[in-house]
């Protein structure tokens, strides 16, 4: 069966671009069976200068190194681009507009599988620019239509400095996850009938024991999302 090529722009923390490489080859084998793997290309970046960029608001520098890994994916032979990050989908119509090949947003499979499920009240775990800008609760709201709430503002900050401080370094502490446990159930009581991992690192420290609702793990819909279209081909790839 013929595999479109997956183009991945990782590094936006390499410890969850492998779980995005792992997750796609596995899912790819599942499906084909045998040998089977997934055709890809992954350019992975160095996330210390722009973990330093987007803290220091720089989107405008961020887009020309987001646009330029895009493009040289589509020139190493990409059908489309994955992304493997939520915050950087704050770029995704910069990314889009820079390639002739479609990009796979990162909400778009999560949406999805909230609404075959048949929750409504959603809660969004992230970065703080995930949590607070409006690129990524907007599209949820105004494309799929569901309610999202984020924690209040103490917890959002717990929730982005365990992320910027352990998770993409990769240090896993039981602490944190207590205090992810913690924040996922004030949210619960905030009617929250389920919670997007809306950071691709959430997943390495949170799964569904932690939490009293289903969890949408980002990292794991987004992988399975890119095999479905690499085995489908491009005739659905949805616009921006
Ligand atoms: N991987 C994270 C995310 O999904 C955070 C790292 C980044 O800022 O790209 O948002």
């Amino acid at each position: 069966m013929r595999q479109a090529t997956i183009g991945l722009i990782g590094g936006m923390s390499w410890e969850s671009s492998s779980e995005y490489y792992r997750i796609i080859n596995q899912e790819m084998n599942r499906r084909l069976g045998g040998a089977h793997s997934a055709q890809c290309l992954m350019y992975s970046l160095d996330f210390e200068g722009i973990k330093r960029l987007q803290h220091e608001g720089d989107w405008e520098s961020l887009a020309e190194g987001m646009k330029e890994a895009a493009v040289r994916l589509e020139r190493g032979g990409a059908d489309f681009i994955v992304l493997c990050t939520n915050t950087m989908h704050r770029l995704a119509d910069a990314i889009s507009s820079a390639v002739n090949i479609p990009l796979l947003h990162i909400a778009d499979p999560t949406a999805d599988r909230i609404k075959a499920a048949g929750f409504q009240r959603i809660a969004l775990l992230g970065t703080a620019f995930t949590m607070e800008q409006e690129f990524y609760k907007g599209r949820l709201r105004q494309h799929h239509g569901l309610d999202v709430i984020v924690p209040d503002e103490s917890d959002r900050r717990i929730v982005h400095e365990i992320i910027y401080k352990e998770l993409v370094l990769g240090r896993i502490k039981p602490e944190s996850r207590q205090a992810y446990r913690e924040i996922i159930a004030r949210l619960v009581e905030r009617d929250a009938q389920a919670v997007i991992l809306g950071c691709t690192e959430i997943m390495l420290l949170v799964s569904d024991e932690d939490s009293p609702v289903p969890l949408f793990d980002t990292t794991t819909l987004h992988a399975v999302a890119a095999v479905d279209r690499a085995l489908t081909g491009l005739a659905a790839a949805p616009q921006l």
